[in-house]
């Protein structure tokens, strides 16, 4: 493939975003090129250093129809029919998404979600080439600068689609040719992942077809059923002190010690399900939380985000990555009903930023919901009149 072949796109990032990306574009008949910082995760093992699992909602589901993935990725999910509540002291209760299971999301693995996606790039003819994280970009020479293992590699591009994450290497190198008018807003929450492993007889220890809340005011634990019987538990608080409260924050719950404080105190019902609650606790990173803005999207038909790269989110509506989705849809449909690639990436843009900067308020929006007033007698009643 040449850089100058006008029906050749080079996608960096092969995660969510890109290999979704890239089966779409190689179905309408691009010459998809994907460079990818990870090794291959199908000979590896997935390292994926982001949330163990996912919430995936209709707007994700159907982006995967387009591409025709949904089969498989439903083949390993969990449904969740509702929130179940876990009030401090108090039997738990589940709140219903809709008045049916026609109105659920799943819980999906994030590793094997995304090797389904590369499965299906390559089977639809996109050529992938792992460890090989792009450093830098030649908007002049119209050409890449890749490297892994120790070797560096030059492409050639025709027009660059950024889905390399909120850390993207892409934006930088476009904020160098332009200001892209970008801001990152943090949360000064943070959050970290436990387990709750399977239980004696393989079964799952708590009931699998909810998303678990435990809501405790300004900070919660969560956990999501995956389909080897465990669950995922996300611990979410403030990272330091706030002189305001007295709440617990990441600064001070450090030792195994602090934390099993912690879980006697508010969330005593999870003790007996997470046994490796101290080694875990002290053994798992501390993820921190923000909002990406950016003002443009696109170098002209040079090279344009998307996914967390043009709008990373806090995960509290559980839409990051389905709203990655639907931008891969959008742009695979702009590229193919605009002759050019700066018309495609400009009609992108506007046609995806708004959604995008909504959805992003209300997962900002959300937190405040699930961690407060999930448990909130008045506010359950104000939602069920509104759902009449
Ligand atoms: P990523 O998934 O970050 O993929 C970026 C890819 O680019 C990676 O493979 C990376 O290795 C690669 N890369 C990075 N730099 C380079 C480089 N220089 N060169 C080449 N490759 C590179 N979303 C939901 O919809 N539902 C949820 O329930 C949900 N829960 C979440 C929970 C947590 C705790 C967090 C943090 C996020 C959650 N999200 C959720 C958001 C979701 O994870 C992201 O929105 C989604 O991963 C975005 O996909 P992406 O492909 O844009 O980026």
């Amino acid at each position: 493939m040449t850089g100058a072949d006008p029906k050749s796109l080079t996608i960096i990032g092969a995660g969510l975003a890109g290999a979704l990306l890239a089966t779409l574009l190689a179905q309408r008949g691009w010459r998809v090129e994907v460079f990818e910082r990870r090794g291959d995760p199908r000979l590896q093992g997935y390292a994926g250093g982001r949330s163990i699992n996912l919430a995936l909602a209709e707007r994700g589901l159907h982006a995967l129809r387009a591409a025709d993935a949904h089969g498989a990725v439903l083949e390993q999910a969990v449904m969740m029919r509702g929130r179940m509540v876990h009030p401090l002291g108090g039997e738990p209760q589940l709140q219903r998404y809709g008045r049916d299971d026609s109105e659920v999301i799943w819980s999906v693995s994030r590793g094997e979600l995304n090797i389904t996606l590369i499965d299906a790039a390559e089977a639809a003819g996109a050529v992938l080439h792992f460890d090989q994280g792009l450093d830098s970009v030649d908007f002049d020479a119209r050409t890449i600068t890749c490297s892994g293992n120790g070797e560096t590699h030059v492409h050639p591009f025709n027009a660059l689609l950024g889905c390399d994450g909120a850390g993207s290497t892409l934006r930088a190198q476009m904020g160098a040719q332009r200001d892209l008018g970008e801001r990152t807003e943090w949360l000064g929450h943070g959050y970290k992942e436990l387990e709750i492993p399977p239980a004696a007889d393989g079964g799952f220890r708590i009931e699998p077809n909810a998303l678990h809340i435990w809501p405790r005011g300004r900070y919660m634990c969560i956990a999501l059923p995956n389909d080897e019987r465990n669950f995922t538990v996300t611990l979410f608080m403030a990272l330091h002190a706030d002189a305001g409260n007295d709440d617990p924050d990441f600064d001070s719950v450090v030792t195994a010690a602090d934390a099993r404080a912690l879980f006697e105190r508010d969330f005593p019902d999870t003790l007996p399900l997470i046994p490796e609650l101290e080694h875990d606790f002290v053994a798992n990173p501390v993820g921190s939380l923000g909002t990406l803005r950016l003002d443009r999207w696109h170098l002209g038909g040079d090279a344009v985000l998307l996914g967390d790269a043009a709008h990373a989110m806090v995960p509290f509506h559980g839409q990051g990555m389905n709203c990655a989705f639907e931008d891969c849809v959008a742009l695979a449909d702009c590229l193919e009903s605009h002759a050019d690639l700066a018309t495609a990436f400009a009609a992108f843009e506007a046609d995806r930023k708004p959604d995008a900067t909504a959805i992003q308020d209300m997962a900002l929006e959300n937190y405040i919901e699930m961690r407060d007033l999930v448990d909130d007698p008045e506010f359950l009643l104000q939602q069920a009149l509104e759902r009449k």
